[in-house]
């Protein structure tokens, strides 16, 4: 018996086969070519899908269900894609019925934050918690929540979107199309949307000098002692605490698994979001409130995706 997990980003495509136990056993990646549009993504994953399974030994007829994990929003009680902003041509898509009658094996979808989130609570820094919130901050901020031990998707699957919890009124566009998301000002797209607005017009900075910064260019200048670099990560820092405390403030978590390429930015980062973050929750419902990095590091979304299938799989036998 086998079970595949599917991450489908907006630029790679990655397909597990995992034993009965979880265990990832086959692994293939490919570019997503999205910009390809929907019918040529979805021949892509259904074909990687038969070659992960022909490199594993595996037969479709083995395989008890599969789950996948791609950007939201998406509705995984209809098993339907909404529309993800970077995935072109998925409006409205039964991606489960779709790919159920193409592999012949019972798929079903979810959000990507959210399947990292049961991936690190099954496996990961997670485990043993039931009530914890999992946080990436990286190009996006995306959010998955593990409610009384269960992933919690809201009425539609939209739950867990705390990259739009506004925390500038007025501040910068977000993609969204709403200002001042926290998303637009504490993201990676955030802070080099910042530095490209400041830096120009700081000709003390060492930015001043870098033709189109990115965020990686905003956090070795910080680390060199350039005070602009640091107003801006402080300021990215600030506005990510007010949304964790919204967090901690709504659900009470007893862990929050915070991920996410933005956090290499380390102290001139992390230490302001601490401080806004406790100002803006109460003491109360940050009592015994632990706050970890993740342990699956880019696996969680597949391992989350395997967990997924076989919660399903479950569920079916069960009913
Ligand atoms: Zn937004």
């Amino acid at each position: 018996m086998a079970f595949v997990g599917i991450d489908l980003g907006g630029t790679q495509l990655r397909v597990a086969v995992a034993d009965a136990r979880g265990r990832l056993r086959t692994v293939v990646r490919h570019p997503t070519e999205a910009a390809r549009g929907r019918r040529h993504v979805i021949d892509r994953i259904v074909k990687a899908v038969a070659e992960a399974l022909e490199l594993d030994g595996t037969r479709p007829r083995q395989v008890r269900s599969l789950g996948i994990g791609l950007p939201g929003p998406v509705d995984p009680a209809a098993g339907l894609v909404i529309s993800p902003a970077n995935l072109p041509g998925f409006h409205n898509v039964p991606l489960n019925r779709i790919l159920t009658r193409a592999t012949g094996v019972p798929s079903f979808l979810h959000h990507d934050a959210h399947l990292a989130a049961l991936g690190e609570h099954r496996r990961g820094a997670a485990r043993g918690a039931s009530e914890l919130i999992y946080v990436t901050v990286s190009t996006g901020i995306g959010a998955g929540l593990i409610l009384r031990g269960d992933l919690y998707a809201g009425a539609h699957g939209i739950a867990g979107e705390i990259g739009h919890i506004v925390v500038q009124p007025g501040g910068p566009l977000c993609r969204c199309g709403n200002h001042g998301c926290v998303e637009a000002v504490a993201s990676g797209t955030g802070i080099m949307h910042a530095a490209r607005v400041a830096a120009p017009k700081t000709p003390d900075s060492a930015l001043h000098q870098v033709k189109d910064p990115t965020p990686e260019d905003v956090v070795r200048a910080a680390r060199a002692g350039d005070a602009l670099a640091n107003s801006i990560l402080e300021s990215a820092g600030t506005f990510l605490g007010i949304a964790m405390g919204t967090l901690i403030n709504l659900f009470n978590p007893q862990l929050i698994v915070l991920g996410g390429s933005v956090l290499k930015a380390g102290r001139p980062l992390l230490a302001p979001m601490r401080r806004s973050m406790n100002a803006s929750s109460w003491k109360a419902s940050r009592r015994g409130l632990r706050i970890v990095r993740p342990a699956l590091g880019g696996d969680a979304g597949l391992i989350g995706a395997v967990e997924f299938a076989q919660l399903h799989a479950r569920n079916a036998r069960s009913a």
